[in-house]
């Protein structure tokens, strides 16, 4: 930016060519930074930049804000997607260990029913030996054993068939939320499929508009003056919703909405001056400064 240069006073270069001797006091030439303004001086009255007018000036910095306000937008939107990415990225996750967790049990149970049913087989094997057993005892009291023996076995396959119709029905449990988890995992891929190509296109395509607007922003800057132009990039810094300026609106202040008198207001409109707004600080523009 060339304002600050013409804010340095001129300094003479001594010149080497002539023969005359240089004064030693040329030698240590003092360059005389403006020293900060104070708040009240923050806004020049008169053109510094030569050609530009305050009105013109006060259209650029609108038309500045405009601008870096449609980046902040863009920044905005480009920053919520990933999240909503990394929120389904989660919700997956937490979705295939459900599933995970449910097949494993589901495992578990077929294999105890697996284990019910050799426990039947082995019952009966042992209730046929017993019935064998009883056509050759030698007393009544070895008889009486063996029919002991063989309702033992029976209780047990009455036991065991309690089991697998239990284990059975928890099967079908486990499965049918194991069937809703994979529909909802299979919605969520889909959701972040869909989420991921356009956080690939925005990212694509704002970052081409955001350097267009950068651009913009920086050719808009060229009108003011660095002073004015720090005071706007300070007051965006300190709001809450980036606006440094803002336009009157029925009577108030288009940034924090408090009242703004009508003398103020007619010195908005004449652009003569640049007026912020005594509440929040924010430069005041009349709405019609564009177009
Ligand atoms: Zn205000």
């Amino acid at each position: 930016m060339p304002t600050k240069a013409k804010a340095k006073p001129e300094v003479k270069k001594a010149a080497p060519a002539k023969k005359e001797p240089v004064a030693p006091k040329a030698k240590k030439v003092v360059v005389v930074e403006p020293k900060t303004p104070p708040p009240a001086h923050l806004f020049p009255k008169k053109n510094e930049k030569h050609d530009y007018t305050i009105s013109e000036k006060l259209k650029a910095l609108y038309e500045l804000q405009q601008i870096d306000s449609k980046v902040d937008k863009i920044r905005i939107v480009r920053g919520e997607l990933p999240m909503e990415v990394k929120d389904l990225e989660d919700d997956i996750a937490g979705l295939e260990t459900r599933v995970d967790n449910y097949t494993a049990e589901v495992h578990q149970l077929e294999e105890s029913i697996a284990n019910k049913k050799n426990s039947i087989k082995d019952s009966n094997a042992a209730i046929k030996k017993y019935t064998t057993q009883q056509n050759n005892v030698k007393n009544n009291r070895e008889y009486e054993s063996l029919t002991k023996e063989i309702e033992f076995q029976n209780l047990e396959i009455q036991l065991s068939e309690k089991r697998i119709k239990e284990y059975s029905a928890e099967i079908v449990n486990k499965k049918m939320i194991i069937e809703a988890a994979r529909g909802s995992f299979n919605e969520r891929k889909q959701d972040l499929e869909l989420k991921k190509k356009e956080l690939d296109g925005i990212v694509e395509e704002t970052q081409k508009e955001e350097q267009i607007l950068m651009k913009k922003s920086e050719e808009a800057g060229q009108i003011i003056e660095s002073r004015l132009l720090t005071a706007y990039k300070k007051i965006r810094n300190n709001a809450r919703n980036g606006l440094a300026v803002v336009t009157v609106q029925r009577d108030s202040c288009g940034g924090c909405f408090n009242y703004i008198p009508p003398q103020q207001q007619l010195d908005v409109r004449q652009r003569k001056k640049v007026i912020v707004c005594e509440h929040c600080g924010r430069i005041l523009v009349d709405p019609d400064i564009i177009g």
